[in-house]
C-alpha cells in the first residue's frame, strides 16, 4: 500500500515538485516501502528516531529535518541531515554554523516562517523573516536555500491557502534581493490534505506523511 501510495503521488505532482516522505513514528520497514515507490527525500522531526533509521538506510536517498531542533541535539543533525527546513532563530543558526564548520560542512536550511502568527509555534514572524535571513546570510558555514512554512492547523485545504501566499510573498521578495549567500531554491509548503493547494501557491517541496503511510495512531 505504501509503495502505491507514493507511485500515484508522484505521477501527480508536477515534475519541478519534490516530495518529502514526512516519516515520524514511522518504522524502518514503512520508510523502506516508501523508498521503493520511488521516495528520495525522507523528512524526520526528531533526531533520535532519524538517528535510528539513519544507520539502516543510510545516504541512499535524502534526509530533511523538519521538527523542532534543540541545541543539544544540532551536534548529531547536521552529520545525519542535508538539510534543516526549520531554522527561526539567530541562537539556532549560531549554533549550527558552529558545528557545521566543525565537520568541514556547509549545512543547507531553510527558515521556518510563522504564517498563521501563531503564539504557541515555532518559526519567525513574516514581518521578522528578512531581519532575521540578513543576520543568517553571514555565517559562512550555513546555506540558506530557501523558506519553509507549516501554517495553521486546518480542516479544509482552502483556509491554508492565505498563509501559503504570503510565505510565498515572502520568499519572492527575499530573492529579488539576491544576497549575497543566499540561493532561494526551495519553497516547502504543504502535506497531507492541503499540498494542492501549496502548489498552486508555489510550493516547490511538499511534506506528506498520511497520504503515504496512512493515519498516525496518536494524533
Ligand atoms: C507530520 C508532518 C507533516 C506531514 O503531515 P501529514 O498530515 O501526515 O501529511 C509535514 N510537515 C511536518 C513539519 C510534520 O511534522
Amino acid at each position: 500500500m505504501i509503495k502505491e501510495n507514493v507511485e500515484k503521488l508522484l505521477q501527480e505532482l508536477p515534475a519541478n515538485v519534490q516530495l518529502v516522505a514526512a516519516a515520524k513514528t514511522r518504522t524502518t520497514e514503512e520508510i523502506e516501502q516508501a523508498i521503493e515507490g520511488g521516495i528520495e527525500i525522507v523528512g524526520e522531526n526528531y533526531v533520535q528516531e532519524a538517528e535510528r533509521v539513519f544507520k539502516i538506510i543510510g545516504k541512499r536517498i535524502s534526509w530533511h529535518f523538519i521538527g523542532h531542533l534543540q541545541r543539544n541535539k544540532v551536534k548529531k543533525a547536521v552529520k545525519i541531515f542535508d538539510l534543516i527546513e526549520t531554522l527561526d532563530s539567530k541562537d539556532l543558526a549560531t549554533e549550527i554554523n558552529q558545528l557545521s564548520a566543525r565537520e568541514n560542512k556547509t549545512m543547507p536550511v531553510l527558515v521556518e516562517i510563522n504564517s498563521g502568527r501563531e503564539k504557541q509555534k515555532f518559526g519567525v514572524m513574516p514581518e521578522e523573516a528578512l531581519k532575521l535571513i540578513k543576520e543568517l546570510s553571514e555565517l559562512k558555514n550555513i546555506k540558506i536555500m530557501g523558506l519553509m512554512t507549516m501554517g495553521p492547523a486546518t480542516g479544509e485545504p482552502e483556509e491554508a491557502r492565505p498563509y501559503f501566499k504570503e510565505t510565498k510573498k515572502i520568499f519572492d521578495n527575499i530573492a529579488a534581493l539576491d544576497l549575497t549567500g543566499l540561493e532561494m531554491s526551495y519553497l516547502s509548503m504543504g502535506m497531507s490534505n492541503s499540498y494542492r493547494v501549496a502548489i498552486e501557491e508555489g510550493a516547490n517541496l511538499v511534506r506528506i506523511g498520511s497520504k503515504i503511510f496512512g493515519e498516525r495512531q496518536n494524533d
